[in-house]
């Protein structure tokens, strides 16, 4: 695909293409975002357009930028982990290949996953590659956790921060890309926190509304939550397999409540479907709505920490009948 359908990051494209015209492309660039920001695809796109010969580079229909994109290109790598991390043996076998010109292509580039999560022998062997490579490298590396990087290999590549990409962006990108209702592109743009990545990997999931329900009956049953059911109830919930995205949809309909309540504007709402409970319900206050979410949070990050999620699940509703 060209650049032009790749959505967001405008001001990263922008100063890439300016790079790519004066052929000034740095020869290590670090990619920072959370996952599902685009960092791989822009990093591939990327590695298309240096090789790419046509006239508005990447054409993404040539022979060279189709082998890019099925990781075919003899120029073109992917290294990502092995075990626990990006082992020196990997680093080593780069510094080999670095030394030959291109096979095929102008520029050899690399891209490095989750670079973070190289081990110090493989970062420190990965700073003398960075020090002086052959004209025709790019390292390309790709991280979420910038700050675990070694300051010297950060110093060495020119930092480009992914944004947030606004939830209207994706709601369209959604609609015209994936055939989605309005409606329902909204709900999915919401929940990505302006991850386009998520945004697509959530509406191609088959069980979301189904999840999303529960979610609703989940908040719309807890004012009726008897003591004797908080443990049953959190063992069925400790059974979904999606438990974080489940809390992450919670949270949202309880978001949607309250800004309903303070504003009492349908623009706000997310989960237009529900917002016959949003205007009639009286039990969820705006105090209770807060006290919900703090807790919702903190079950997340329990389960983020591993906690058992029976026990996750459990303490959270046993707080929630007790103190709000
Ligand atoms: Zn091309």
């Amino acid at each position: 695909m060209p650049f032009q359908d790749f959505i967001g990051q405008e001001q990263i494209i922008k100063l890439l293409k300016i790079s790519l015209a004066e052929n000034t492309l740095s020869h290590a660039l670090l990619f920072t975002g959370p996952a599902g920001s685009g960092k791989e695809t822009l990093a591939f796109l990327l590695a298309q357009a240096v090789n790419c010969r046509e006239e508005n580079p990447p054409c993404g229909e040539c022979l060279s930028c189709r082998k890019t994109m099925s990781l075919n290109h003899p120029d073109v790598r992917l290294l990502t982990r092995e075990g626990t991390g990006i082992r020196i043996s990997q680093i080593r076998a780069l510094e080999q290949e670095s030394l030959s010109q291109p096979y095929e292509g102008r520029k050899k580039v690399v891209i490095i996953r989750d670079a973070e999560d190289m081990s110090l022998a493989a970062a420190n062997s990965f700073l003398k590659t960075l020090e002086e490579p052959p004209p025709y490298m790019i390292f390309v590396l790709l991280s979420g956790r910038p700050q675990a990087l070694l300051p010297t290999i950060k110093s060495r590549c020119r930092i480009f921060p992914f944004q947030p990409v606004p939830e209207k962006l994706i709601t369209a990108y959604l609609v015209k890309k994936k055939a989605l209702l309005p409606a329902e592109a909204r709900i999915f743009a919401a929940l990505s926190r302006g991850k386009v990545g998520l945004a697509v990997a959530l509406s191609e999931g088959e069980e979301f509304f189904a999840l999303r329900e529960r979610a609703y009956s989940f908040i719309k049953g807890l004012r009726k939550l008897a003591k004797k059911e908080i443990f049953p109830l959190a063992e069925k919930l400790a059974q979904e397999e999606e438990s974080a995205l489940f809390l992450d949809l919670c949270l949202e309909i309880l978001r949607d409540l309250f800004l309903y309540r303070e504003t009492g504007k349908e623009d706000y709402v997310t989960n237009i479907d529900y917002l016959e409970f949003y205007q009639n319900d009286r039990y969820w206050q705006q105090q209770r709505i807060l006290g919900a979410i703090s807790l919702l949070v903190k079950a997340k990050e329990d389960l983020g920490a591993s906690v058992n999620p029976k026990l996750a699940f459990g303490a959270m509703l046993l707080e929630f009948k007790e103190v709000i």
